[in-house]
């Protein structure tokens, strides 16, 4: 009866290294599909503005005398390596993102209105260019666009987070980018924080073009454009919200999105409240 047993636990060990050898195998094959895939586009997106750069150098040079022609042609060549040097930096990004020891994650206590007016402002430029205006308000009420006017006003009442400032920031000033990218001019966009029941709530919230419901489920995708069309005209990539989504799982947050055709689009970032709020303020004096 003991050789029986012995062969039994054998036959279970093949079973069961069969099965892992499997299983390894297939998820090597969709890490490799995916690979590729992301290569393939990526290449395609590269491709793109730089064969428009060189046609475009090359007619500047038969059009040398026409200075109209030159003007024209060199704007069209800065824009054109504008959108290369913006995809390139979209892709350091994101495979940062993907790779947190590139990214070299530390964690600390951080303020998320610090955080939220940073993304703000890093935007400023393109939102007073449509007449948009960016509201921030915590827990409901108007907050100060500045930290220095906030103290002006002596505002109290922040949100206490615990996590890597740079992927936070990052994930924001991207939803903050695209929603004014894909808002008409004189609109408003509201970024709203909001602290319940120990978790923080960052939200955006413009009142732009919307999202279709069946491409919902899909815009966090690398490369994926409702319109890439429009997108590229107005300076997407495709990788604005892979990079956001990566970031947000960094911070151990959740990513939502809720969106209507014509009426705009919300995105919801929800976060752990930091246990030690208190000491978002001391963390800079130093120890002892
Ligand atoms: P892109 O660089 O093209 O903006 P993203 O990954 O940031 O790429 O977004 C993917 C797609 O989701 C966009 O091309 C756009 O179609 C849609 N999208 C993202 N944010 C918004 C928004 N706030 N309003 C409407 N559409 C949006």
């Amino acid at each position: 009866s003991d050789t029986l047993h012995l062969r039994i636990r054998a036959g279970r060990i093949t079973e069961q290294l069969y099965a892992v050898l499997i299983e390894d195998i297939s998820e090597q094959r969709r890490f490799e599909a995916m690979r590729r895939d992301f290569v393939t586009n990526v290449s395609h997106e590269l491709k793109t503005p730089a064969g428009a750069i060189s046609l475009l150098a090359e007619t500047i040079t038969d059009a040398a005398d026409d200075p109209d022609m030159v003007r024209y042609f060199s704007g069209r060549i800065t824009k054109e390596s504008a959108r290369l040097t913006e995809m390139v930096k979209r892709l350091i990004d994101l495979q940062k993102a993907q790779n947190s020891q590139a990214l070299n994650l530390s964690a600390a206590n951080v303020s998320v209105l610090k955080v939220v007016r940073e993304a703000v402002q890093e935007n400023a430029v393109q939102a007073s260019n449509k007449h948009i205006r960016v509201n921030i308000s915590f827990d409901g009420t108007p907050v100060a666009p500045t930290a220095a006017e906030a103290a002006q006003r002596d505002e109290h009442g922040d949100a206490t987070v615990f996590l890597d400032e740079e992927a936070l920031t990052t994930a924001v000033k991207n939803l903050v980018e695209n929603a004014v990218r894909y808002s008409p001019e004189h609109t408003t966009i509201g970024v709203g924080v909001a602290v319940a029941g120990g978790k923080v709530t960052i939200r955006v919230v413009d009142q732009g073009i919307g999202i279709p419901a069946d491409s919902l489920d899909r815009i966090f995708e690398r490369f994926y454009r409702v319109d890439p069309a429009r997108s590229r005209a107005t300076g997407g990539t495709g990788l604005g919200l892979a990079i956001v989504k990566h970031c947000v799982q960094e911070c151990g947050g959740t990513i939502s999105v809720w969106s209507r055709e014509g009426e705009g689009s919300t995105f919801t970032i929800e976060l752990p409240e930091a246990k030690n709020a208190a000491d978002t303020k001391t963390e800079q004096a130093p120890a002892g």
